[in-house]
């Protein structure tokens, strides 16, 4: 596990009242998803409000710990002090209503497909902040394949 107390606050994720429950959770390691309480649906990003039927009830339910790449893009630029280029951000598929921007890290060694299963991880940020990523599975048959 590493940290990095050198992170400006700037630079870390915001809370609000909104996302608490969710930074609280990766905190502990745990990745979690809004969820309705009037009619069940999971969604993701996070919003007060259900995108289904526009209730206020709405709770946190564990994610799914496996996802599948639904998109990527490599940044070649260096944005966070945290992480060095290039690194590969990429759209997780974990349920058919949630889908989530997210790091692969660590960072793949060739070029992830369209549809490549990943996993989840965590990497904290400092004491406050753990930021949940996904690793790509990388079978010894994938690794070798030239990019
Ligand atoms: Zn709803």
């Amino acid at each position: 596990m590493n940290t990095y107390p050198s992170v400006p606050p700037a630079l870390l994720p915001g809370r609000t009242l909104d996302n608490e429950g969710f930074w609280e959770n990766a905190r502990r390691h745990q990745l979690v998803i809004p969820e309705c309480r009037q009619c069940d649906h999971v969604y993701y990003p996070i919003s007060p409000r259900c995108p289904n039927c526009f209730s206020e009830d709405v709770g946190w339910q564990r994610a799914p710990t496996t996802g599948i790449v639904s998109s990527w893009v490599r940044y070649h630029k260096r944005y966070y002090p945290w992480i060095e280029p290039p690194y590969i951000v990429a759209l997780v598929e974990l349920l058919p209503t949630v889908r989530m921007t997210t790091l692969l890290w660590p960072p793949p060694s060739g070029q992830p497909a369209v549809g490549s299963r990943v996993s989840l991880g965590f990497v904290d940020l400092s004491e406050e902040v753990t930021l949940p990523v996904f690793a790509l599975d990388e079978s010894p048959e994938q690794r070798k394949k030239p990019v």
